[in-house]
């Protein structure tokens, strides 16, 4: 046994998961006619992400973004828009919260939700302070929209 070669092994299924949702992103796009639009800037690292929602009651029929920036924002947002589409408001945030807590509160990826399985290939990121913020971005955009909206 090599626990050492076990977690290189881990990291790089995570890293191609990553690179997978960067390279082809899940619900990439502009929105003609959203009920929300929201936008989101990282600063430290330049990133830039719109996000568009379309809401039926509260569930949320359809979302796309269109952003720039480093690949882990950009997977991230991939990988935030695959896992609520079609998912109820309170689902939804609830799933933002659990990723946050990954991310800032060192919740263990095992622990979360199955909706989050890609997401929980950024868990790595941590170990990088200065890109947590890059992680993040999606999901607190997505916040903010369901917020402005008056969903949560
Ligand atoms: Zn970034």
């Amino acid at each position: 046994m090599n626990p050492g070669g076990e977690v290189q092994f881990t990291d790089e299924i995570y890293r191609e998961v990553i690179l997978d949702h960067y390279r082809s992103p899940r619900h990439s796009g502009e929105m003609a006619d959203p009920d929300v639009f929201e936008a989101g800037i990282n600063p430290l690292c330049g990133d830039e992400l719109m996000l568009f929602l379309k809401f039926k009651g509260v569930a949320i029929a359809e979302i796309a973004f269109k952003g720039k920036g480093c690949s882990i924002s950009q997977a991230s947002a991939s990988m935030m828009t695959e896992a609520v589409q079609d998912l109820d408001v309170f689902r939804a945030e609830a799933l933002a919260r659990e990723f946050k807590d990954m991310m800032l509160e060192g919740r263990p990826a095992e622990s979360l939700s199955a909706e989050l399985e890609d997401a929980k290939s950024l868990e790595g990121v941590k170990r990088y302070p200065v890109r947590v913020k890059c992680a993040v971005l999606a999901w607190n955009t997505l916040l903010e929209a369901l917020k402005k909206r008056g969903k949560i």
